[in-house]
């Protein structure tokens, strides 16, 4: 099974944080700072994004 490519439509679409690629809506205020502080600096860190956040797939690991 091939994974599907984001078309830039769906990821407009979808407002995939570009930090750590989950979904802006599981981002809470601490998050999102956290991400877009990120984000400025380029840092490659993690994220603080709620346990299960989700990137839109519905791929079930674990
Ligand atoms: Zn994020
Ligand atoms: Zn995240």
């Amino acid at each position: 099974m091939t994974a599907p490519s984001s078309t830039t439509a769906e990821v407009a679409a979808e407002r995939l944080c570009a930090a750590c690629q989950h979904l802006w809506t599981t981002h809470d205020d601490i998050s999102a700072r956290f991400c877009a502080a990120t984000i400025v600096n380029t840092y490659s860190r993690g994220c603080v994004c709620v346990p299960g956040a989700t990137t839109g797939t519905t791929d079930a690991a674990n």
